[in-house]
C-alpha cells in the first residue's frame, strides 16, 4: 500500500533538497504492519517558512525547532507514510473568529520599531519580555493558525483520520492578549472549526504549563472538554489549573484539571493520563479529539520540572491514537530543542505506526544530537518527585469523580451545531449569564470554591531568566 504516492512526487524531491544529501533514508518498519487493517491516513502540515522567526537572541522560545524536526521526520523517511500538506496563512477575518478586533489590528500593525507608539493607542495587549514584539510577528501568528485551521479542516473534509500540526498548540493566547510566548490560539481557533460538525470536541494538554488560554475560552460550554495536565503549585507559570476548576454554567463540569508536583516519573503519568482519558473518553464521547503535545513536560526542559522520557510522552499519542476518533495533534511547548525534536518525530512515527531506529537520521542538524545521536537520550530524574502515591491516588479518584457525574447528564447527550462561529463564545457566555448556577453545581470535592471564571494570576513570570534548568539553548 502506498497511499501517499502522489504526494510522494512533490514531498520526495523537497526532503532530499532540505536533508543536504543523497543520502536514502532507511525503509520505515511499521509495527502492526497492517495486521489490524489499514492504518490512519495521516496529514501532515510543514510550513518551512515558520522556522525562520526569531522572538529574541535569548528568549528561550526557538521556533528552529520545527525545522530540527521536520529534518528528523523526513530523515526517517516518514514523508513516505504521510500525506504531505503545504499551509496557508490564517486570514484577519479567521483570527477574528476568537481574537478581539482591536487585538488582531493591533498584532497586524505592530513592528519592533512602532510598538512604542502602538502601544499608547491600543493598549499593551501583555507585550513585553515574555511576549516580544520581533519582525514578523503577526506572519507567524497567522503562519502556524493557519496550518492548524487546515489541518483541521483536512479532517472535517474526511481525507484525513489524523493531521498534525507540530508549529500549533500555542495555548497560552487569549482573546485579546498575548501571553506565555503565544499571540494567537491556534487551538482554539482549530476547535471553533470542528465545532461546526462534531457535537463534542474534547481538548487534551499534555504541555508542563496549564492550557490556561483553550480552557478559558470555553470554560463555559458543555461542547468542549478541556484537558490539562500539568505542573501547579500556585507559582508556576500561568498560576491557574487548579483541580477546583472545573467549568461554569453549561460548562460546568466540562473542565477538567490534573494538576501535578515537580518531578513526575514516566509509570505514574502514563497511569494517570490513561486512567483519566478512559474515563473522559467513556462519558463525555467526544466524536473529535485534540491533542496538544506540548514537549516540555519532558525531562531536562529548559523550563520544565517533569521527568518523563520520550517513549512515555509519545504513549499519550499512542493512546489517544487508539481510540482511532478523528485526531488533531498540536505542538507546544518545548525549550531544550534537540529534545523536543526528538520527541515529535518520534510522535510523527507513533502516529503512523512506525518502528523507528534509536539511531538518528543523518540530517544537516546532525550536531545538534550530540554526543549520542540517539532517538530517545536519558531525561529522567533530574527533578526530584514532590508526588505520592498517595497525592496521585486522591487526584485520580476526585478527577474520576467528576467525570463520573457527567453520565446521564442532559448535556452529554446534545448534539446541536453552532450557527455560526463567531457567535459560538459570546451565546455560551450569554447563555450562562442568564440561569442560576447553583442547580448545576456538583461538589465532587466538598470544596465549594469553584471559581465562575477561571482565574488568572500570573501575566509575566513564564521567562524567567533565572528559573532556566538548562544553559546550552543559544543556538
Ligand atoms: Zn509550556
Amino acid at each position: 500500500m502506498d497511499r501517499g504516492a502522489t504526494i510522494h512526487a512533490v514531498t520526495g524531491s523537497r526532503s532530499a533538497r532540505l536533508r543536504g544529501s543523497a543520502h536514502q533514508p532507511p525503509p520505515v518498519a511499521f509495527t502492526n504492519s497492517g495486521s489490524h487493517g489499514a492504518r490512519p491516513r495521516v496529514a501532515y502540515f510543514h510550513d518551512e517558512q515558520v522556522a525562520n522567526f526569531h522572538y529574541g537572541e535569548k528568549h528561550p522560545m526557538k521556533p528552529h525547532r520545527l525545522a530540527l524536526t521536520n529534518h528528523l521526520v523526513m530523515g526517517y523517511g516518514m514523508y513516505r507514510h504521510l500525506d504531505v500538506y503545504d499551509t496557508r496563512r490564517a486570514t484577519a477575518e479567521e483570527l477574528r473568529d476568537f481574537h478581539s478586533e482591536d487585538y488582531v489590528e493591533f498584532l497586524s500593525r505592530v513592528t519592533p520599531e512602532n510598538v512604542t507608539a502602538l502601544t499608547k493607542t491600543f493598549g499593551q495587549f501583555n507585550i513585553g519580555d515574555d511576549c516580544p514584539v520581533f519582525a514578523g510577528i503577526y506572519d507567524f501568528s497567522r503562519r502556524y493558525a493557519g496550518a492548524s485551521l487546515e489541518a483541521a479542516r483536512r479532517l472535517l473534509s474526511g481525507d484525513a483520520d489524523i493531521a498534525v500540526n507540530w508549529s500549533g498548540g500555542l495555548h497560552h493566547a487569549k482573546k485579546a492578549e498575548a501571553s506565555g510566548f503565544c499571540y494567537v490560539n491556534d487551538i482554539v481557533l482549530a476547535i471553533l472549526q470542528m465545532l461546526r460538525f462534531h457535537p463534542r470536541v474534547v481538548y487534551i494538554d499534555c504541555d508542563v504549563h496549564h492550557g490556561d488560554g483553550v480552557q478559558e475560552a470555553f470554560y463555559s460550554t458543555d461542547r468542549v472538554m478541556t484537558v490539562s495536565f500539568h505542573m501547579y503549585d500556585g507559582e508556576f507559570f500561568p498560576g491557574t489549573g487548579r483541580l477546583e476548576e472545573r467549568g461554569n454554567g453549561p460548562g460546568q463540569r466540562f473542565t477538567v484539571n490534573v494538576p501535578l508536583r515537580d518531578g513526575i516519573e514516566d509509570a505514574e503519568y502514563r497511569t494517570l493520563f490513561r486512567t483519566v482519558m478512559r474515563s473522559v473518553m467513556a462519558n463525555f464521547d467526544p466524536s473529535a479529539v485534540v491533542l496538544q503535545c506540548g514537549a516540555d513536560s519532558l525531562g531536562c526542559d529548559r523550563l520544565g520540572r517533569f521527568n518523563l522520557s520520550i517513549a512515555a510522552h509519545g504513549e499519550c499519542v499512542r493512546f489517544m491514537k487508539s481510540f482511532g476518533v478523528p485526531l488533531l495533534v498540536l505542538g507546544g511547548g518545548g525549550y531544550t530543542i534537540r529534545n523536543v525534536s526528538r520527541c515529535w518525530a518520534y510522535e510523527t512515527g507513533v502516529l503512523i505506526d512506525a518502528d523507528l531506529p534509536n539511531e538518528l537520521p543523518s540530517t544537516a542538524y546532525h550536531e545538534f544530537f550530540a554526543p549520542d545521536y540517539q532517538l530517545h537520550p536519558p531525561l529522567s530524574g533530574h527533578i526530584a518527585n514532590q508526588n505520592t502515591p498517595a497525592s496521585l491516588r486522591d487526584l485520580s479518584r476526585s478527577v474520576l469523580e467528576q467525570l463520573r457525574s457527567l453520565q446521564g447528564a442532559p448535556s452529554v447527550q446534545m448534539s446541536e451545531i453552532p450557527p455560526d462561529l463567531q457567535g459560538f463564545l459570546e451565546n455560551s457566555r450569554s447563555r450562562n449569564n442568564g440561569r442560576g448556577d447553583d442547580e448545576e453545581e456538583v461538589d465532587v470535592d466538598g470544596d465549594d470554591s469553584s471559581p465562575q471564571r477561571p482565574p488568572r494570576p500570573h501575566r509575566e513570570e513564564y521567562y524567567d531568566h533565572d528559573g532556566d534548568h538548562d544553559d546550552d539553548e543559544d543556538m
